[in-house]
């Protein structure tokens, strides 16, 4: 258990880490976007300090602007000599600055709606997700809040893939939305709720949501679905072709999977598998979805996205591969703005797809 220092807003040996060095400035997506040093992680972790200590309060309009700005997409961490958790400061940060009333309001309308777990078996009953019951200590599908309205043909693709897990309609969000938000104590508290409703180990198709249930439950028992299908052994069959030709296909990793569960390879070996894999620059950029991010910052998730649009259309692929359904609606929703003929689908939908075709 950490210190509290003077405010107890943060961990104080986590704020403590930070040596100003300024190696995460070049890694930051948000400080690309305006080379303010308010902006960097270095200028925000400075922030976080002067709210602790009083130097600042959290009506000051720096500190408020910059805890919305930042995506929260862990990308300083990978480069930070000192291993900054940046990503629990960010929560801590949030919990304080966004506490009530303070939260954007579609933050709240959000949260207040995945967390009725009534809710979202009604959705499933319309959407129809998969299904299967769980078996005891076997491993279990996580159907996710946002999954399973809007892409509920995701869930079924994984069963398809791996008949093996169950998928129990009695399940609730993880509460990742929550620890994003600035209710971290309610994100632990649906996440161990989860895990007490799927005993076993729990895999998950949104990489977002991977990485908030492995901080609650543990590493070994949480895996996003193509770490899953590699430790299996997963023999992709098929291929996805396009004409007489094998189609193209790159990957937009998901922030948190790579950044914060170090994923990438894996998803990377199931596309090669079954297509012409097309390495994009900047595939481990963020995406702008960010969560709510492109919710409630629209503007600013377009700026972000707009350069990797270029890159994806530049790349002459056929298909964008997510692993977590906020860059699969980002990706989606702004190729066919564009008019662009590429589709952006989840990895287990490609697998899908070429397995269909052999048939
Ligand atoms: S790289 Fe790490 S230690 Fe250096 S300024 Fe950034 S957060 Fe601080
Ligand atoms: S989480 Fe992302 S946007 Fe926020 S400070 Fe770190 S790199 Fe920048």
């Amino acid at each position: 258990m950490t210190e509290p220092a003077e405010r107890g807003i943060f961990g104080k040996d986590l704020l403590d880490r930070c040596i100003s060095c300024g190696f995460c400035l070049p890694a930051c997506p948000t400080y690309a976007l305006t080379g303010d040093e308010a902006s960097s992680p270095r200028g925000r972790i400075t922030l976080m300090r002067a709210l602790e200590t009083g130097r600042l309060d959290e009506d000051d309009p720096t500190l408020a602007e910059e805890s919305s700005f930042c995506l929260g997409c862990r990308s300083c961490e990978t480069v930070c000599p000192a291993g900054v958790e940046y990503g629990a400061l960010l929560e801590q940060w949030r919990d304080h600055q966004w506490r009530g009333r303070r939260r954007p309001w579609i933050a709240r309308l959000l949260m207040a709606v995945v967390s009725r777990t009534w809710l979202l078996r009604l959705q499933g009953l319309v959407r129809r997700h998969a299904r299967a019951r769980s078996r005891e200590d076997g491993s279990a599908l996580m159907l996710g809040c946002v999954e399973r309205g809007l892409y509920p043909q995701v869930s079924r693709a994984a069963r398809a893939l791996r008949p093996e897990l169950a998928a129990p309609a009695a399940q609730g969000c993880c509460g990742a939305l929550h620890a994003h938000n600035g209710d971290s104590a309610k994100g632990a508290a649906l996440a161990r709720e989860l895990g007490d409703r799927l005993p076993g180990r729990i895999v998950t198709t949104a990489g977002g949501c991977a990485a908030h249930l492995s901080t609650h439950l543990g590493r070994d028992r949480v895996k996003e679905v193509s770490e899953y299908l590699a430790e299996a052994g997963h023999q992709a069959l098929g291929e996805v072709r396009v004409g007489d030709r094998r189609a193209r296909v790159a990957l937009q990793d998901s922030c948190h999977l790579r950044n914060g569960m170090g994923v990438t390879r894996q998803p990377r070996d199931l596309i090669r598998a079954v297509a012409d894999y097309v390495e994009l620059p900047g595939a481990g950029d963020c995406c702008g979805a960010a969560g709510t991010y492109a919710m409630l910052r629209p503007k600013d998730s377009r700026a972000v996205l707009d350069p990797k649009l270029d890159a994806i259309e530049q790349s002459g692929v056929d298909y964008v591969v997510a692993v977590n359904p906020g860059c699969l609606r980002q990706l989606q929703q702004s190729l066919r703005a564009r008019r662009s003929t590429i589709r952006a689908l989840h990895l287990v939908e490609l697998l899908r797809e070429a397995q269909n075709a052999r048939v």
